[in-house]
């Protein structure tokens, strides 16, 4: 991947969606707050095929069945199909994965707010899905956003989810899986 034309992936999640904090998220990435730019966005309807190859490396663990629940809407959004959706958006810029990690915070959203209070995912805490008596489940999951890790994750993410055309060819950082 051309280092000036660095690239990562970010999925507003079902439980980000489902509270309403699209807007909130999109704001703390903003051009005018970080200088990245976006390089495509899309609502995708995500698949448990598509959600089982996303989060491949975590085949096998005990909460992977959970997070497939949850990626692709059901958790959040039980026997409402039209509602099971992400939004997936590249963002663009020198060292742009590590920003991005950096606005996220930690994977754990108690930890995200214990010792990085005002980072995304510390709102996962505060908007946790909760069941009929009031206890939180899922709190683990419920961290609002994901955000690759690595440029290999990137690339490997990026062809996963977008098609050539969805990202303008003058800002393309690699060829897709399709061209
Ligand atoms: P990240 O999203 O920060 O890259 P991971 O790749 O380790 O974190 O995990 C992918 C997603 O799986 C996390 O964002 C979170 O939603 C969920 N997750 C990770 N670890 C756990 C866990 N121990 N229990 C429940 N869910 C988890
Ligand atoms: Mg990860």
């Amino acid at each position: 991947m051309r280092d000036d034309l660095q690239q990562t992936l970010v999925l507003i999640k079902p439980d980000a969606l489902k509270n309403s904090l699209t807007g909130y998220v999109l704001s703390q990435f903003s051009e005018f707050h970080t200088g990245l730019t976006f390089a495509g966005t899309k609502v995708v309807h995500v698949t448990r095929m598509l959600a089982e190859e996303h989060y491949a490396e975590h085949r096998g663990k005990v909460f992977f069945p959970a997070l497939i629940e949850m990626i692709t809407g059901h958790l959040h959004y039980p026997g409402e199909p039209d509602k099971q959706r992400v939004i997936a958006i590249v963002y663009k810029g020198p060292d742009v994965i590590r920003k991005v990690r950096e606005i996220c915070g930690p994977t754990n959203p108690h930890v995200a707010r214990d010792e990085k209070p005002g980072c995304v995912r510390s709102l996962g805490t505060v908007v946790a899905l909760k069941d009929a008596q009031g206890n939180i489940v899922g709190d683990r999951m419920d961290n609002l956003i994901h955000a690759s890790a690595t440029p290999e994750e990137a690339e490997r993410e990026i062809k996963l989810w977008f098609r050539p055309d969805d990202i303008p060819p003058a800002i393309r950082a690699f060829p897709t899986v399709h061209s």
